[in-house]
């Protein structure tokens, strides 16, 4: 049975809190990391419903993908709703765990999940995040002071790369110095031309870890002088972002991938809208788990022939769909809108088994069976 802390270890990988909106508040709301997990809860909210489920079903962590406590508050007593959460969840042994826009870009994330469950095809990023800025250090020293160098630059943060440390690139070849008046070489002597054997050692570091690199390896080089090379490497797109764009397998008409959204997404009371030419053909996908309206444009740009989000608005959407279609001869992107809890309850069921698979068995993960969209009624 792994701890708290260990289960946080792993969910902190997948979805890093650095990789959070700054607005933001990702992490543990309540709950002790030395305490043993057996039973785990997924949910989209944290509500008292969702708490109950999760006490009843004997669970000692609930995670949700909306924070508890987003906004700032003063009081955390039973008299406020949230307080009343707090208190159950803490009177219960319940820890409460919140993976929110972290989880939203991540590469097996939200929008992604949203992708695969539509079924598309060569996934992207809608909007690729950044991948970590790294630089590239040579140095060049003699092979007897290289493996004291390599334990230097790796303990200030050099040789890391994805699931492995102190990688390294080395060649042999020869150096030449000749030291001047004023010098005091650690080999050689002043105005003579010294030759050595010397490796030109490689390691990758990141951008922001440069300059305590650079003090190690000062400290750890025998040379008064030490040779060496920084460069910055070249920063591609990473397979992380906001959104995800792909293809549909066959093309649809915007009525049938209506219908496909609404039959492949977690049934809610209101179902899925769409906005365009019913008959307009859709091919290429992007999609936004939650409240997407802010990248439509991004989506029109990148080709997308529909968009499926939630929470769009009804101004934004006539521009999008009825005004740019009457200027051009292309008919303009569709809009899908479906409820912000069924566009990310898709990612609960990958979460769950990635979870369960990561403790080999060793940890019950199951999905909140409560449907916590507010909007319950639809009546037309
Ligand atoms: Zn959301």
């Amino acid at each position: 049975m792994p701890s708290l802390a260990e289960v946080i270890a792993v969910l902190d990988s997948w979805y890093p809190p650095a990789t959070a909106e700054r607005w933001d508040s990702v992490g543990l709301t309540c709950g002790d990391p030395r305490e043993s997990i057996s039973r785990v809860l997924l949910a989209v909210d944290c509500l008292p419903l969702t708490v109950a489920e999760a006490i009843e079903s004997g669970c000692q962590l609930l995670l949700t993908h909306h924070p508890l406590l987003l906004s700032p508050v003063h009081s955390i007593a039973t008299t406020d709703p949230k307080g009343s959460m707090l208190h159950s969840m803490v009177r219960a042994g319940l820890a409460h765990f919140v993976a929110h826009t972290n989880a939203d870009v991540a590469e097996f994330g939200v929008s992604a999940a949203l992708a695969d469950a539509l079924g598309l095809q060569d996934v992207q990023p809608l909007e690729p995040g950044p991948t970590a800025e790294l630089d590239q250090l040579a140095v060049f020293v003699p092979a007897d002071h290289l493996p004291g160098l390599i334990d230097a630059l790796a303990e200030a943060g050099a040789g890391a790369v994805g699931n492995y440390d102190r990688c390294t690139f080395s060649v042999e070849g020869e150096g030449t110095f000749r030291p001047l008046a004023g010098a005091a070489p650690f080999d050689g002597e002043i105005g003579t031309l010294s030759r050595k054997r010397e490796v030109r050692v490689s390691m990758v570091l990141p951008r922001a870890r440069r300059e305590a690199v650079i003090a190690a390896m000062r400290r750890a080089h025998p040379y008064e002088e030490v040779a060496f090379e920084l460069t910055e490497q070249a920063t591609l797109d990473a397979a992380t972002g906001t959104g995800r764009i792909g293809r549909l397998p066959a093309e649809l008409t915007l009525r049938e991938f209506t219908a496909e959204v609404t039959r492949r997404l977690p049934r809610t009371g209101v179902g899925v809208r769409a906005a365009g030419d019913p008959d307009r053909i859709v091919r290429t996908v992007a999609v936004c788990g939650g409240s997407g309206a802010g990248y439509a444009d991004l989506a029109r740009r990148s080709g997308a022939d529909a968009y499926l989000t939630a929470d769009l608005k009804h101004h934004s959407t006539l521009e999008a769909v009825a005004e740019r279609g009457a200027i051009s001869d292309e008919p303009a992107m569709a809009l899908l809108d479906a409820t912000h809890y069924a566009t990310e309850a898709v990612w609960l069921p990958v979460l769950a088994r990635r979870l369960t698979d990561h403790f080999d068995g060793t940890l019950d993960v199951s999905v909140s069976g409560i449907v916590t969209d507010p909007w319950q009624i639809h009546d037309h």
